[in-house]
């Protein structure tokens, strides 16, 4: 028997008001696989993330994930599902220290805080030293891995990460990308919305192109360079 993909769009369409930008999309992403989607500016990545995240809801076509039906499920029982987004910009708070940034992800009560800071400062070294530092002040990298510490509390089974490299170094993106694969090799699952194309494809299982709202490729990477080269016009990152 094999298992349902951690993520599948089927013909999915979305709009903002009367605006459609996304049309008739569809994909899926194998359990314990990363996928990358690839896409210039406004080609629509971010609204895909949104719509597999619950954040929007589709026009038409159905959002699964891991074989269970979402569409128009809130973003609480998409959660539930194991499901943990990192959105553009991060999603962390600022002007709260690297620790309270951990703490508020224990409010559930479903963990506890010194086995959480315990988890991710054993991930991430640099963020011990800083847990007293306030998240805005620190490097973009650092905030990148208090994000992906605080997504990594809730376990996930799929994780969705939009545009981790913006504004970072490239050695800093490498080592993220680093990270990602090793969380796919512990069996989570990985949706990556990515502008650095070629970061992204050296630890992707699968990925797709996507262009003004339509998958115009999809497949494994070394299936699909000539699309990728046509879809950031030989400026890929
Ligand atoms: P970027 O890398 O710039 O974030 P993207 O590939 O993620 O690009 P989207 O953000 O999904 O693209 O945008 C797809 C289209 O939808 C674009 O034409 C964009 O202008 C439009 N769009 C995005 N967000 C909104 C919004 N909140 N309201 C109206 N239109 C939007």
């Amino acid at each position: 028997m094999t298992s349902a993909p951690a993520l599948e769009l089927r013909n999915v369409s979305a709009a903002y008001g009367r605006i459609e930008v996304l049309h008739n999309v569809s994909f899926s992403v194998p359990a314990g696989c990363v996928f990358a989607l690839l896409g210039s500016n406004g080609a629509g990545k971010s609204t895909i993330h949104k719509v597999a995240s619950g954040r929007l809801a589709p026009t038409d076509g159905c959002v699964h994930v891991a074989g269970i039906h979402i569409n128009g499920a809130d973003p609480d029982q998409i959660a539930r599902a194991g499901v943990c987004t990192i959105p553009e910009g991060r999603g962390i708070f600022p002007n709260l220290t690297v620790a309270e940034n951990l703490r508020m992800m224990t409010y559930a009560g479903t963990v506890k805080f010194k086995d959480v800071e315990e988890r991710a400062f054993a991930r991430f070294p640099d963020l011990a030293e800083r847990r007293k530092q306030l998240a805005g002040s620190l490097s973009g990298g650092q905030q990148q891995m208090v994000a992906m510490a605080r997504a990594l509390t809730t376990e996930p089974s799929l994780l969705l990460l939009d545009e981790i490299s913006i504004g970072l170094a490239p050695l800093i993106v490498g080592e993220l990308y680093e990270l990602v694969r090793q969380l796919r090799d512990e069996g989570i699952s990985i949706l990556v919305v990515e502008q650095f194309a070629q970061t992204a494809l050296a630890i992707a299982d699968y990925a797709a192109v996507i262009s003004h709202g339509t998958i115009v490729a999809v497949g494994q990477p070394q299936d699909i360079a000539d699309e990728v080269s046509a879809a950031y016009l030989g400026g890929v990152a």
